[in-house]
Formats: C-alpha cells, sequence, structure tokens
C-alpha cells in the first residue's frame, strides 16, 4: 500500500520532492562487492568531531554525519566543517527522541526544526539521509521521504555508545563487517575518542584488502 500523504502542521500534504525518495530503509553501501559506508551518529561533538574529521580527510574517506538538531545549534562552526569536508549530511531528530509512537505532524515539526537548525549552520545544506534516533523507526521513514531524505539504517553496530577499548572497537568492526555494509558507529553522545582511533585503524585494514568506503545506497 502506497503511503497516505503526510499532512504538514496546517493539515496540507508535503509537497512532492523534486525525485520520489523511497521510505525503504537503506542498509546497504553503493557500489556492490567490498564496499563499506561509515555513518556517525549524535553530533556535532568537538572535539571528537573534528578529530575524526581529521582521520577521514587523511584517509579520504567520505562518511555520513547524522546530525542531533540541538547539537547542531551548539556547534554550527562543527557543522560547517564537517560539509566542507564533503561529507553527507542525515537528519537525527532535534532532541534525540524516541519518536515510535508519535503521529505524523510531530515527526515531521521535529525533522523540519532539525533541517532548520542545519540550514542555519549551512545555508542550503543538502541533508539527504535520516536516522531514527535509537532506530525506533515507526512512522518516520513516509515522513522522511516525504521531506526529501532516505531513511538510514546499519548493519553493523558495534557497541561504541558504551566504549569498550579502542582493540576490541577494531576486532568488532575487522570481524564483522560484511560486503555493502552500513556501519553505525557515534562521534557524539559522549567520549567518542575510541570510536575515532578505532576508524584510523580499521580503514587501512580494510583499504589492505581491497575494500571501498562508499556513501549509502540513496534511490
Ligand atoms: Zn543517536
Amino acid at each position: 500500500m502506497p503511503p497516505s500523504p503526510v499532512p504538514g502542521p496546517a493539515g496540507a500534504p508535503f509537497p512532492a520532492p523534486a525525485r520520489p525518495v523511497s521510505t525503504a530503509v537503506v542498509d546497504s553501501a553503493r557500489g556492490g562487492g567490498r564496499t563499506v559506508s561509515l555513518t556517525f551518529d549524535d553530533g556535532p561533538n568537538p572535539a571528537d568531531t573534528l578529530r575524526l574529521l581529521g582521520v577521514l580527510r587523511r584517509h579520504r574517506v567520505a562518511a555520513v554525519f547524522c546530525l542531533w538538531g540541538e547539537h547542531v545549534d551548539d556547534h554550527p562552526d562543527v557543522v560547517r566543517r564537517i560539509v566542507a569536508d564533503g561529507h553527507a549530511l542525515g537528519n537525527h531528530g532535534m532532541r534525540h527522541d524516541d519518536m515510535a509512537r508519535w503521529p505524523a505532524e510531530r515527526i515531521a515539526a521535529d525533522l523540519r526544526a532539525t533541517n532548520d537548525a542545519i540550514r542555519r549552520a549551512v545555508p542550503g545544506a543538502r541533508i539527504r539521509y535520516f536516522r531514527a534516533p535509537y532506530g525506533a523507526w515507526g512512522g518516520t521513514p513516509a515522513v522522511a521521504a516525504a521531506l526529501g531524505m532516505r531513511p538510514l539504517g546499519w548493519r553493523l553496530a558495534v557497541g561504541d555508545w558504551e566504549p569498550p577499548g579502542t582493540d576490541e572497537l577494531v576486532r568488532r568492526l575487522v570481524d564483522g563487517v560484511t560486503p555493502g555494509a552500513v556501519v553505525l558507529l557515534h562521534d557524539g553522545g559522549g567520549d567518542r575518542h575510541q570510536t575515532v582511533e578505532a576508524v584510523d585503524r580499521f580503514v587501512p585494514v580494510l583499504r589492505a584488502r581491497r575494500w571501498r568506503f562508499t556513501l549509502p545506497a540513496r534511490d
């Protein structure tokens, strides 16, 4: 069944995005074969985000940053750095709420507020993805797609929100990665220096095995 039009704040349906965006939650990287997509949630979070940007630049990897709206308002300069470095953006909600039981109007208001915050930091920013906080999708995929954002899932999570030590994170990444996986990591929500160090070690290991780092599929 096709999704019904999502009412906006005034009850009007959303205008259709220029290109229809699928409501299906994507968890695969572009390109097929030994590809992997790195995605980072809950930032911006100086200094870990800035250190991570340095690591990604050094390894020439483009990633997705799923941004927490309140943190965007606190650190717009870091968002500008993310965009200037060529990474893709995702909307991760204004206050990191569990939206699983929210009606569409409330979801839409939150997602719009988050996009507004991002575009106050970076006017005209392209926001390609939406990731539901806690993966609590509820009615969010249809709303996100109507706003032009592809719902972005993941195939591998390594528990970096409870940092187990950098060695263990590297082990979980290397052992857990599968061809085409979108990988969930965190640059915000706490001290994420272990994540940053693990990425710095994980990327060269995969490159030596001829893996490529691409963005998640979108269309
Ligand atoms: Zn999150």
